[in-house]
């Protein structure tokens, strides 16, 4: 699974350069029976399997070696944003864990303080997926990832609300054109119609993002 999408583009191109990098270990090599199990049925009964502690913290100790941060990716956790990224992002190294099954065993949890993030709220089947999508918002933040730091700056949430639209070559496509305002060079117009389209997209779509002082 890894590094799948992290394997492309300019996150992939940031691995290759070495400016991230990671390692990945297999739950099952930690198991202690002969068939790599790794779950159990829940305590308490009910539904689907819980996965094993004293399996987990093998695994964690096998990697800790003074890393600081653990993150165990959950629905329960902190939901990812653009904040929350750019703080992960000062942090040089991390023990990420995917969940499977029904989840992890709350003492491993517990025991080594672990971080629970989300990466939104409905149930994906396995944490893969969020850890990509969390690597990938933290590593496109690291210095010479993104080609200028302008882009990045620049984005939805940076911005404080989302977007402007974006248009580019031909200038006339199926009777639509750009605003005339973007094909002007007057920056200063630019720039102005630029934060009205972001204001008005933000109100109407995501008002939770509009601080109100
Ligand atoms: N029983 C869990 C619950 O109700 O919260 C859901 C378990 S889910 C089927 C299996 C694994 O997928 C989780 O342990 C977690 O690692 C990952 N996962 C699922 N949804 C996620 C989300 N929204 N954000 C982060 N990880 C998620």
């Amino acid at each position: 699974m890894f590094p799948g999408t992290l394997g492309g583009g300019v996150v992939g191109r940031a691995l290759e350069r070495g400016i991230w990098s990671y390692d990945t270990i297999n739950l099952r090599d930690f198991a202690t029976d002969n068939y790599g199990s790794v779950d159990d049925t829940q305590f308490g009964g009910g539904a689907g399997m819980v996965m094993r502690a004293d399996i987990i913290a093998n695994a964690i100790d096998s990697v800790l070696k003074g890393k600081k941060k653990i993150i165990y990716f959950s629905p329960r956790g902190k939901v990812l944003d653009q904040k929350m990224a750019r703080e992960m992002a000062n942090i040089s190294d991390f023990v990420l864990i995917c969940g499977r099954y029904e989840g992890i065993d709350q003492r491993v949890i517990d025991e080594y303080e672990i971080e629970e993030v989300s990466i939104g709220d409905y149930i994906l089947s396995g944490g893969e997926i969020a850890a990509q999508v969390f690597i990938d918002s933290c590593v496109r933040l690291l210095d010479n990832v993104v080609h200028s730091a302008e882009s990045t700056a620049n984005e939805s949430f940076e911005i404080g609300g989302l977007e402007w639209p974006l248009y580019t070559r031909p200038s006339a496509w199926r009777g639509r054109k750009v605003p005339e305002v973007l094909l002007s060079g007057h920056h200063g117009n630019i720039e102005r119609w630029r934060k009205e389209q972001s204001d008005d997209i933000t109100k109407e779509r995501r008002p939770d993002l509009i601080k109100i002082d």
